[in-house]
């Protein structure tokens, strides 16, 4: 089945420079990109995402992680379309925890522990279909994804203030 998954090159990736790398990586499962940015993570953004994590000990630390106070201010948002696009993808990802990860898979390669127990794994995957949907509407407006009607969409009108190149 087609499917549409979301893949998030965490801060520390993106400091470690490793944005190449994962690319990469990501290419082996002949996969679509068919939307990609550069995101200033904010506050409610990041709540919003772990939002399924928010009792958890580590929930704070984990919004400093993904908002980037430890490395830099900046995460790469991806959509990757294609067959079984989210298992393929989380599998070459490898495990949540570093450590136990498989050292070949992204995060086994690249991952760590930090001393204040938040796993630094230098990328996200949707995990299931509800979850990719939740997330990528979450990170993107349906314009900003090339091919169209992924999920069901609806005409606006709207006056918005915005730049253009002077
Ligand atoms: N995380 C952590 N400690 C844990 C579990 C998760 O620091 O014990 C972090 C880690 O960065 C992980 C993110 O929280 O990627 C989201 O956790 P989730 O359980 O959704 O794992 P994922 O879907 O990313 O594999
Ligand atoms: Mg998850």
């Amino acid at each position: 089945m087609k499917e549409q998954t979301l893949v998030l090159i965490k801060p520390d990736g993106l400091k470690k420079s490793l944005t190449g790398n994962i690319l990469t990586r990501l290419s082996e499962t002949k996969l679509d990109i068919v939307g990609t940015k550069i995101v200033q993570v904010s506050k409610e953004l990041a709540e919003a995402h772990y939002c399924h994590l928010k009792d958890k000990p580590f929930f704070p630390e984990l919004i400093h992680y993904i908002m980037g106070d430890y490395h830099k201010k900046k995460v790469m948002a991806l959509v990757y379309w294609g067959e079984d696009a989210i298992g393929k993808v989380r599998s070459i990802c490898g495990e949540t925890n570093p450590e136990k990860a498989d050292s070949v898979s992204i995060r086994g390669a690249y991952g760590r522990i930090t001393t204040n127990g938040v796993y630094e794994n230098v990328i996200h995957a949707s995990e299931n279909s509800k979850e990719a949907e939740r997330e990528i509407k979450l990170w993107f407006q349906p314009d900003e994804i090339i091919i169209s009607n992924i999920y069901p969409t609806e005409e606006i009108e709207k006056t918005i203030k915005a730049r253009r190149w002077k």
